[in-house]
Order: structure tokens, then sequence, then C-alpha cells
């Protein structure tokens, strides 16, 4: 499918749940969010006839996310099914870990074909804090058992806090040295929580590794369906990315459409807006009438976020690249609902 700016969108990221058993400070309250009720989500029977519809439209990967997606119960068995299902190519999950250890062989026996799991910190105390109660060992247990899956791509995902140390920034990046993984570095992004906090640049991250590990080198191969740039280090057996929304806008390239728990299909992670895909599911919808809706959402993808609005070149770009837009959507767009919901609601 091509969106209304000439990109190719393959690339679906399904949030199964909203619940989690973290409480990360950047993306959940501390009282959590109110639960959306259970049967409001989307059952795997569900999730898997829109994944079937949206693989015969050209989404070809599915990412799992959430909340946390392993505190939904029996979740190998959705991968199971996705990786049966005609046109799905990869399933990839993004964990905090912490739940990893215990079902990684399940998932992996379903055919999971790479895991990315959230890690900020290697500092036992700090890892307490920022997810508000989780244990440091328990993620570490989830990553080893991943790297000892034979076969299995592991990314380790940290988004930096402006106040953080800058040890931690170098022991994560350490991570990659000493075993073949991807650490990525991602820029805070003002969605829920993440509006009172300060991240910090990919810049400024990759100058301080420098500073340590001696000139990076850009590495030449894409690596996953994602907006990650990577750069090598000599002696490290893995790589350090960096996913920079605000310092290096991505939006050109982006292939992607998100699926929330209550089955809402979002264009863009920045706006509010949706096409309730429960609704044609639970009201006898046919396959077709459902396609349509997903063709409609690609249509609907904006130009850009305007995290930080305007005058932006990029979005302006991506804006001038558009064929067939009328001034009028132009300014439909600047006026869309921003995103409201945490995070963890809508699948990172
Ligand atoms: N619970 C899983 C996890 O932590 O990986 C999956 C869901 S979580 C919402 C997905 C990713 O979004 C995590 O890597 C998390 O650190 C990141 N994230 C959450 N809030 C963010 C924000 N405001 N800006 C940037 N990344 C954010
Ligand atoms: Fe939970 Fe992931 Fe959000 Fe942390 S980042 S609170 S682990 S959903």
């Amino acid at each position: 499918m091509q969106d209304g700016y000439g990109r190719k969108i393959e690339y679906l990221r399904v949030s199964v749940t909203d619940r989690c058993n973290l409480r990360c400070v950047y993306c959940m309250p501390a009282e959590g969010v109110p639960s959306v009720p259970h049967e409001e989500i989307l059952t795997y029977d569900e999730i898997c006839r829109f994944c079937g519809i949206a693989a015969g439209l050209g989404i070809s990967r599915i990412k799992l996310t959430g909340g946390e997606p392993l505190v939904r119960k029996n979740l190998h068995v959705l991968v199971k099914k996705l990786k049966e299902t005609p046109g799905i190519e990869q399933v990839t999950l993004t964990t905090n870990g912490t739940l990893l250890r215990d079902q990684l062989a399940g998932l992996t026996a379903a055919g999971l074909d790479a895991v990315n799991i959230s890690l900020d910190t290697l500092d036992e105390e700090k890892y307490t804090l920022v997810t508000r109660g989780g244990r440091l060992a328990d993620a570490a247990q989830g990553i080893e058992a991943a790297l000892a899956s034979p076969g299995l791509p592991v990314k380790i995902n940290c988004v930096p806090l402006q106040d953080g140390s800058d040890e931690d920034i170098v022991r994560l990046a350490e991570l990659a040295g000493e075993h073949p993984l991807e650490v990525r570095f991602i820029e805070m992004m003002p969605i829920g929580m993440g509006k009172e906090f300060q991240g910090r640049g990919a810049n400024e991250i990759k100058k301080l590794l420098e500073s340590r590990f001696g000139k990076s080198l850009p590495c030449g191969k894409t690596l996953g369906n994602g907006p990650a740039r990577y750069v090598e280090f000599q002696g490290f057996q893995g790589r350090i990315g960096f996913i920079s929304a605000l310092t290096h806008k991505f939006c050109r390239t982006c292939n992607r459409l998100r699926l929330t728990p209550e089955g809402m299909l979002k264009p863009c992670l920045q706006y509010g807006d949706g096409f309730d895909i429960k609704k044609l599911l639970r009201n006898g919808a046919s396959d077709e009438q459902i396609a349509e809706t997903v063709r409609a959402a690609v249509l609907d993808k904006p130009a850009c976020h305007q995290f930080e609005r305007e005058n932006d070149p990029a979005c302006r770009e991506n804006r001038s690249a558009q064929e067939g837009r009328t001034m009028e959507s132009r300014e439909a767009e600047k006026s869309r609902r921003l995103e409201e919901r945490e995070m963890s609601r809508i699948g990172g």
C-alpha cells in the first residue's frame, strides 16, 4: 500500500494490551491508567482476522507491543497464528523483558522472529526507580535467555533521561561491545507522561560514546523495520542505533500503522485520530469493508508528526512531495487532534 505521500506501508504495530507490570516514569503515571475492560480489548481471533486482511493489502511485518505484551496470557498462541497467516513474513516483539525468560521457549517455538527489550539503566537502584518497582535481575534474565536463543536477533531499547548519568549510557552501549546485539537510544517523545520529561538527543549521545569508544562508522546495512540509524564501534560485536524522532525526523520514510488494544487503527503515533476496527469486526463487516478502512487509514497518514510543530524542514519537504492533495487537506492536517493517551495505551 502507498500512502498519500508515496510511502510504502508494510509494517503494523499491534498493541495487545494496555496493561503493564511496570510503571516507567515517562510512560505511565504511578497509579497506572484506568484499564480498558477486557471485553473491549481485541481477542486473538479478532487480531488475526484483521492482520490477515492487512496482509492481503501488503502488511508483511508485525510487531507485538503494549503495555507489556507478555502480561497477556498465551501470547505464543497469537505469534503462531500470525506466523501461519499468508503474507505475514515476520512477527517480532517489544517487551520490558521481565517476563521473557519463562515465555521465550514458547514464543520462539511459535516462530517469533526477533525481540526488542527495553532497558534504561544497568544500575539496580535506578532501574527500580525508573520502572517504579521493577527488578533489574528479571530484565537481565530475559536478555540472557534471548541471547541464548539460537538465531534470535536481540535489540535493547533505551530512552535516556536528561538527568540520567553518562555512565548509564556507556554501560548500556558496552552490551553491544560484549554481545551480538543492537543497543538503541531513543529520544523521548512528548506523548503522555513523556511530555513531562526531557530526553537526550542522538548527537549528544553519539559524541559521548565516541569519547569513550573512539570514532564510530555509519553502518551501511538497514537493520529491522524502523527508523533507527546505526553506527559501529571498532571491536564491538553488535551495533549502536539511534531513534531520533525529534532531532532527525524520520517521517519521510514512515512505513507503519498502529492497532491499539481496543482496535483503533492509528495512522500516526502523534495524533488521536483512529479508525474503529473493533466496531467493524464485531458488527459483521465483510473483509472488503475492513480492507477499505485500512486503505482509508493509509491515505489518512499525515505528512509528519509535529512534535516540534510547524517550521520544520522535514515536514515541509514531505508536504511538498505530496501529489494530488489540496490545500484544504493540508489545513485539515494542522487541525488534527493530538494524542492524549499514554504511550502504554497506544503501543510505543
Ligand atoms: N512494555 C514494552 C516495553 O517497555 O518495551 C512495550 C511497550 S513500550 C510503550 C514500547 C517502548 O516505548 C519502550 O521502549 C519504551 O521505553 C518506549 N517509550 C515509552 N514512552 C516513551 C516516550 N514518551 N518517548 C519515547 N519512547 C517511549
Ligand atoms: Fe510498561 Fe513498557 Fe511503558 Fe515501561 S515502557 S511502563 S514497561 S509499557
